[in-house]
């Protein structure tokens, strides 16, 4: 359950933070080791977010499972990699715009 959402969005993390540390870090690595601990850590929060198939954008929801600094680090990535997103990979960027309409599930409501 949940398989193909989590699996997309494990696409489009890894997709944006290439696009990110290719430019910032240049390294001749896919990634560096710092960009490659944060894709590892947001692929944790994927694999454990309660969501799943449901899963709703990140920046809407309200159990916010990411610690402050590396919400931080998220979210600077995609604000930089976002907007390249389109030309390289429409169909993800694509689904991720959609994504960004999704309601919060009600799982998050009782902790409001
Ligand atoms: S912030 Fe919310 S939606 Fe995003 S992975 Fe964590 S629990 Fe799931
Ligand atoms: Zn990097």
């Amino acid at each position: 359950m949940g398989k193909h959402r989590i699996k997309r969005e494990k696409q489009t993390i890894s997709a944006m933070m290439a696009i990110y540390c290719r430019d910032h870090h240049r390294t001749d690595k896919a990634l560096c080791e710092t960009c490659d601990q944060l894709l590892d850590y947001a692929h944790r929060r994927l694999d454990t977010c309660p969501f799943q198939e449901k899963k709703p954008a990140c920046n809407h929801c309200t159990v916010h499972c990411y610690s402050k600094d590396m919400r931080l680090r998220v979210q600077d990535v995609m604000r930089y990699a976002g907007p390249k997103m389109l030309f390289r990979h429409p169909i993800l960027s694509l689904y991720h715009l959609l994504d960004k309409t999704r309601e919060v599930p009600e799982l998050s409501k009782p902790r409001k």
